[in-house]
C-alpha cells in the first residue's frame, strides 16, 4: 500500500493508469483507461482494493472504479448508451466470482475474450462439461461483462427460443423475430442439447445461427454432451464442431477450497481451515453439490445453535459421507427410489394411469436414468411400460428444465444415498 500511495502521492498516476479522458469521476464512478484485457483483469483482481482505498484516502469519500480499455493516446471513446440486463442473468454469476483453477482456466479465458471481443476470436465457442461444473456461471459472466461494454446480448435458453419462436409464429411476427436476433452482437444458448425434438426451433436458430456467424457475430453454446454426441441436426453438429470447443472440468481440492471460502464471505459466513478443507473433501466434482453441502452445513448448525465446527459438519453430512457410488447405481433402484419418494408403485408408473403424481414419477423416473445412466429415450420409453420416445423427451424436459435444482429429484438422490442398494430387491429392468 505504501508504495502505491508513494506512486500516487507524486501524481503520476494518471500517466500510470492512464485515466479516460482526464477525468477523475464519471457518474461517480473512477473510470481508469488500461491498454489490454489482461491489464485490466490483472489490476480488477489484484489491485482493485487497494486502488480504490487509496483514491477514497487522496480524496475523502468512497469512489466507484472501473477498468476500461483504452488504445494509447486514443481520443476516449463515447459513452456507450446503456443496455438494459436481461432479466435471466443472474447478477452473482460474474466474471469477478469464478473461481479460476485449473479445470476451468481455459474456459475462463476463452469467454472472457469473447466477451471484450466478440466475433473476433473464437466463433461460435462450444462449452462442455459436466453438470454443476460452472458452464451457466461462465456463459452469464460473459453475458454480464458484453453488456457492461455496450454490445447487445441475446442470452436464450432452448425454451426460451422455442416459446418465443412459436409465438411468433402464431402472430405471423416470425420475420419481426429473426430482425430482432440479427441485431445481437452475441448470441448465448445455454443447455443447447435441449434443443432436441424441437425440430422447427432447431431450423429457426441454425438460420440465426448462419446469419449472425457470416456478419462475424459471436456465438457461444453450452452444454453436458460433446457437439458430435448432440441430438441435434448434423448441421448444427459439424457447426459447433467447427469452431472452438473448451471443456470445463470439476474443480480440485484446492480450487473447491477457494471456491467455498468465496461463497462463505458472500453468504457471511465464518469458516476455518479445518472445516473448509473437510467441506471440500466430501462429494465427486459438482460445484452445485459443494454448495449444497455448505449450505446443508450451515442450515444444521443453525438449527443447533452451535458454530460451525469440523464436527458439527461431519454430523450434518453423515449421510453424504456413506453414500454408495453413483456409478454403481442401477435402474432397479433408481425406480424404486423414485416410487417410493413419490409414493407411487412401479406398476402404477408402468400402467396407464394418468394422475399428476403418476406423472411426476415418471418425469422424474425419465430424467434420473437418462442423466445418470445414460439411457436413450426409446429404451426409457419401454421401461416406463412401452411409451413412446416424444412423451418420454417431455417428461424428461420438465424436470431437466429446473437445471439439477428440482426438489423431488434431489429427494431421490438423498434417498439413494442414504439407503445405497436398499432396492437390490427391484425386479429386473
Ligand atoms: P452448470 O451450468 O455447469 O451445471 P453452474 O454454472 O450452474 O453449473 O454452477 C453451479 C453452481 O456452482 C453455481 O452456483 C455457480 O456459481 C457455482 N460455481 C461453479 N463453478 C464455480 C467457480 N469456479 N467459482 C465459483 N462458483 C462456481
Ligand atoms: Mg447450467
Amino acid at each position: 500500500m505504501g508504495e502505491l500511495q508513494h506512486e500516487v502521492t507524486r501524481a503520476n498516476f494518471r500517466t500510470w493508469l492512464q485515466p479516460t479522458g482526464g477525468l477523475l469521476f464519471e457518474h461517480g464512478v473512477f473510470v481508469v483507461g488500461v491498454p489490454s484485457i489482461f491489464a485490466r483483469e490483472w489490476l480488477g483482481k489484484r489491485w482493485q482494493p487497494l486502488i480504490k482505498r487509496t483514491l477514497a484516502k487522496l480524496l475523502g469519500q468512497e469512489v466507484g472504479l472501473e477498468f476500461r480499455i483504452v488504445q494509447p493516446g486514443a481520443e476516449p471513446e463515447a459513452p456507450v448508451p446503456a443496455i438494459p440486463l436481461p432479466d435471466s442473468l443472474n447478477p452473482r454469476y460474474t466474471f469477478e466470482n469464478f473461481v479460476v483453477g485449473e479445470g476451468n482456466r481455459m474456459a475462463y479465458s476463452s469467454l472472457l475474450v469473447a466477451s471484450e471481443r466478440p466475433g473476433k476470436t473464437y466463433n461460435p465457442l462450444f462449452l462442455y462439461g459436466a453438470s454443476g461444473t460452472g458452464k451457466t456461471h461462465l456463459l452469464q459472466a460473459l453475458g454480464h461483462r458484453a453488456v457492461q461494454q455496450g454490445y447487445r446480448l441475446l442470452y436464450a435458453t432452448p425454451e426460451r427460443l422455442a416459446s418465443e419462436f412459436i409465438t411468433a409464429i402464431r402472430h405471423r411476427t416470425t420475420e419481426e423475430l429473426k430482425q430482432s436476433y440479427r441485431q445481437a452482437d452475441l448470441m448465448v444458448v445455454d443447455d443447447i442439447h435441449l434443443l432436441e425434438g424441437k425440430r422447427q426451433t432447431q431450423k429457426f436458430f441454425f438460420q440465426t445461427f448462419e446469419e449472425l456467424h457470416q456478419a462475424s457475430r459471436q456465438l457461444v453454446v453450452a452444454s453436458d454432451r460433446l457437439p458430435h454426441a448432440l441430438p441435434l441436426e448434423e448441421r448444427l453438429r459439424s457447426r459447433f464442431q467447427s469452431g472452438l470447443v473448451v471443456d470445463i472440468h470439476p474443480p480440485g481440492q484446492a480450487t473447491r477450497q477457494a471456491i467455498l471460502q468465496q461463497r462463505a464471505q458472500q453468504l457471511t459466513i465464518c469458516l476455518d481451515a479445518p472445516s473448509l478443507e473437510l467441506l471440500a473433501s466430501h462429494g465427486q466434482g459438482s460445484v452445485r453439490e459443494l454448495e449444497g453441502y455448505l449450505h446443508r452445513a450451515v442450515a444444521y448448525a443453525q438449527l443447533h445453535q452451535v458454530p460451525l465446527s469440523p464436527e458439527v459438519i461431519r454430523q450434518a453430512l453423515a449421510f453424504q459421507s456413506c453414500s454408495a457410488p453413483e456409478a454403481a447405481l442401477g435402474a432397479g433402484e433408481i425406480l424404486m427410489a423414485v416410487a417410493r419418494t413419490l409414493g407411487v408403485t412401479l406398476e402404477q408408473m408402468r400402467g396407464p394411469g394418468r394422475s399428476r403424481q403418476l406423472s411426476r414419477a415418471r418425469q422424474v423416473a425419465a430424467y434420473l436414468l437418462r442423466e445418470k445412466l445414460g439411457w436413450s429415450l426409446e429404451r426409457i420409453g419401454q421401461e416406463l411400460g412401452g411409451r413412446d420416445h416424444s412423451s418420454v423427451l417431455y417428461a424428461y424436459r420438465r424436470v431437466a428444465q429446473s437445471q439439477g435444482q428440482h426438489p423431488q429429484v434431489q429427494e431421490v438422490l438423498a434417498a439413494l444415498q442414504a439407503h445405497p442398494g436398499a432396492s437390490a430387491r427391484a425386479e429386473a429392468v
